[in-house]
């Protein structure tokens, strides 16, 4: 069985001159699977032009919580015409961030929550982003029940089982691997196996022992194999449980 990236950037700037190869080595380290997220919607476009004969590819499309002050509703439709179309698998990464911008939490929350009002009725698994808004966000979640994954988890594990009743899935990145990995630790050994996923969110995050050079989705093979030796579970069988999830989520 191969590895899998649930969440990673791909079409990023940081990829541009070098994507051939960044996907050659995606499929030398057996990572046959990612979902590419697309805050903005030329790249999007891009995103849906990436391919690689070995490597099977889903996107998502989402209004970034950093964004919503230049999200005019002219934009808005623009997003909501394209999660309609069949290439979008997910919608995301939509949620709240208040470690940057505490002054809009009003303008975040109306988006969020109209993003989830239009998963539920396309029927859409959703992406979360949140940080330093971990309350907020799981209240709109409840209040507005899709499928989803809360991405690059990084909260309790208490929060963390709060969300798995709710339904959704906890992705783990690469900050697993570091040093003051404890609370992340804690999280996967409290995590169904069946709710779990793995990611890069690539470029940023870079698991040890590539940390302090740029991500990509070849490095998520650290972070599976620190979660399975951690977690006490053959490589195969952990593999396996993760392409199920994969596609329990986000289908075939
Ligand atoms: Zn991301």
């Amino acid at each position: 069985m191969n590895w899998l990236d649930s969440h990673c950037h791909i079409n990023d700037e940081a990829f541009r001159e070098d994507l051939d190869a960044v996907l050659e080595r995606m499929a030398e380290n057996d990572v046959r699977k990612a979902m590419i997220i697309s805050s903005y919607i030329d790249d999007y476009r891009f995103a849906l032009k990436i391919s690689h004969p070995e490597i099977s590819f889903k996107h998502s499309l989402g209004i970034y919580p950093g964004d919503v002050d230049t999200v005019d509703e002219e934009l808005f439709h623009s997003y909501e015409s394209l999660y309609k179309e069949k290439e979008c698998t997910a919608i995301g990464e939509i949620g709240l961030d208040y470690h940057w911008n505490k002054e809009n939490k009003e303008r975040q929350k109306e988006i969020f929550q109209r993003q989830l009002v239009l998963a539920q009725q396309l029927h859409k698994p959703v992406i979360v982003h949140s940080r330093d808004a971990i309350q907020d966000t799981y209240d709109l979640m409840k209040k507005y029940p899709v499928q989803g994954v809360m991405h690059c988890y990084s909260d309790s594990a208490e929060m963390a089982r709060e969300f798995i009743k709710l339904g959704y899935y906890i992705s783990i990145s690469g900050t697993v691997t570091w040093k003051n990995a404890r609370e992340s630790l804690e999280v996967i050994r409290n995590v169904p196996l069946d709710r779990l996923l793995i990611e890069t969110d690539c470029p940023y995050l870079t698991p040890v022992p590539k940390r302090g050079s740029r991500n990509e989705p070849a490095y998520v093979v650290y972070t599976g194999k620190k979660i399975a030796e951690e977690l006490g579970l053959d490589e195969e069988v952990f593999k396996i449980q993760l392409n199920e999830n994969y596609h329990r989520l986000f289908g075939l």
